[in-house]
């Protein structure tokens, strides 16, 4: 096998990333593009001594599941990596990677994963944006890059994002354009826009739009904010963030309010919610009230529960079910986050919630310390999953219930199986499709204290 040679090859399964698979000599190949059943010519790109990557040239057999109607320039971006694949089909897959982790990685064979939870609006459902800004034949652009690269793909249609932030972002660059302001030139390090952030409150319709710049001087800045919001009323906050860095985070330390208010409102299951843009926030707000739901319903709360909300972001799952119990102790490790939930609570009406900044593994520790003894702890940590130390120190308090959600059912399974060790059983999995024409998916977990629930 050599670079550029041609195979005919069938895929035979799809990767977690959604990239098709297909064995050939013993290698196994990923390709861009292909969908389990078809046969295609693939190019080879790579090869290693145990896998490659392989490349689409024309296809002999096509799947009947193939997403016909979806245009490819969006699958090349990178923002809709399933997008080829019928969404049915796509709830499937989920559901069976979320299986597969449960059963390989924890090492659990008798428990069936629930089917998965179908998104209410398959497209244009997304209340936040991060575009790069970059000059492309002369001409300023806004788009997404092509995977694993930083080539911007001009785009105005993003197709997965909610049709008012796809409006926001065109006018802000025909301004940009009109202004002349200059895009970031990541090569030469020269140039002021860098990115564009949008993020819409999906009940309210109020927007945030955040400028990235690599100067805290933006030329005639007035002028794009009258533009901006005349033609766009909902448009409330308008903030600066600087990033001189060469790096490829989007953000820099600096934030600066240009215009409005800091935060922008919106609701989810009853309550008020502040978002800040350096804010955690679900990007699929009715999916997202979805995935809190299964996760209360999970948790059969009882009025005299003290709950426990880990990585609470700006308090959406703790202020959603604190009528429910007793008392909710919550922690956050970006501040303006836990500000966010504090004042939350506030605004609702919500005096028995405690929010603190700290790390997730030193509060729990502070908290048994204090002798708090929680009956059942929520946790939604970042894709890395939970610590080992985490892990002891909830397991340690002996709550009845632990309710574990995750937006990577791998690391999931790995902190299930540990939680298992210290006398912990998996009972139900739902996942829950925040993320549809992607290969993401949010997964809830019950884990219930051995002897929990059998009287
Ligand atoms: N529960 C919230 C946020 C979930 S995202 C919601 O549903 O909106 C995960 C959150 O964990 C982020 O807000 C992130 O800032 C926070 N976080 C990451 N590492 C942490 C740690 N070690 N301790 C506490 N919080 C952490």
């Amino acid at each position: 096998m050599e670079k550029n040679q041609i195979v005919e090859v069938e895929i035979v399964d799809l990767s977690h990333e959604g990239q098709g698979i297909a064995k050939v000599d013993g290698r196994v190949f990923f390709v861009d593009n292909a969908l389990p059943g078809e046969v295609i010519q693939m190019r080879v790109l790579k090869v290693t001594k145990k896998i490659g990557y392989g490349k689409v040239e024309d296809w002999l057999k096509v799947s009947p599941h193939r997403n016909q109607a979806t245009n490819v320039t969006y699958l090349r971006t990178g923002i809709a990596d399933l997008g080829h694949l019928n969404y049915d089909q796509q709830l499937l897959f989920k559901q069976k990677q979320v299986q597969q982790n449960i059963k390989k990685i924890a090492g659990i064979d008798s428990l069936d994963v629930a089917p998965t939870l179908a998104a209410n609006a398959p497209l244009a459902y997304r209340n936040k944006a991060a575009v790069p800004i970059r000059r492309i034949q002369g001409q300023l652009e806004s788009g997404f890059f092509r995977k694993n690269s930083h080539d911007l793909i001009p785009i105005e249609d993003f197709y997965i994002q909610e049709k008012e932030i796809d409006a926001l972002i065109l006018a802000t660059r025909n301004l940009l354009r009109r202004l002349d302001l200059k895009p970031y030139d990541e090569k030469e390090g020269t140039g002021l826009i860098r990115n564009i952030l949008v993020r819409r409150a999906h009940y309210t319709g109020e927007m945030m739009l955040v400028l990235v710049t690599t100067r805290p001087k933006i030329f005639r800045v007035e002028q794009l904010i009258e533009q901006l919001t005349k033609e766009f009323p909902h448009l409330v906050s308008v903030i600066q963030n600087i990033n001189d860095q060469k790096t490829n985070a989007i953000l820099g330390q600096e934030f600066r309010l240009l215009y409005g208010k800091e935060t922008i409102t919106d609701q989810m299951l009853g309550n008020n919610f502040e978002i800040s843009a350096q804010s955690f926030y679900q990007v699929n707000t009715p999916m997202a009230e979805k995935l809190y739901q299964v996760a209360m319903d999970m948790a059969d709360l009882q009025p005299a529960d003290i709950a426990i909300d880990a990585y609470s972001g700006i308090g959406t799952i703790g202020l959603s079910l604190a009528k429910q119990v007793d008392h909710v102790y919550g922690v956050e490790v970006i501040p303006k986050a836990v500000e966010d939930s504090q004042k939350n609570a506030q605004t609702n009406g919500i005096t028995n919630v405690t929010y603190v900044c700290d790390q997730a593994e030193s509060a729990m520790q502070n908290w048994l310390d204090q002798g708090i003894r929680p009956t059942v702890i929520f946790v939604d940590p970042p894709r890395k999953g939970l610590t080992p130390s985490f892990i002891q120190s909830s397991a340690q308090v002996q709550p009845d219930r632990i309710v574990y959600i995750s937006c990577n059912s791998a690391t999931m399974a790995r902190d299930v199986k540990h939680y298992q060790e210290l006398g912990y059983t998996l009972k139900q999995v739902q996942p829950v499709d925040l993320f549809p024409q992607t290969h993401h998916v949010e997964v809830v977990g019950l884990l219930e204290k051995e002897g929990v629930g059998q009287s």
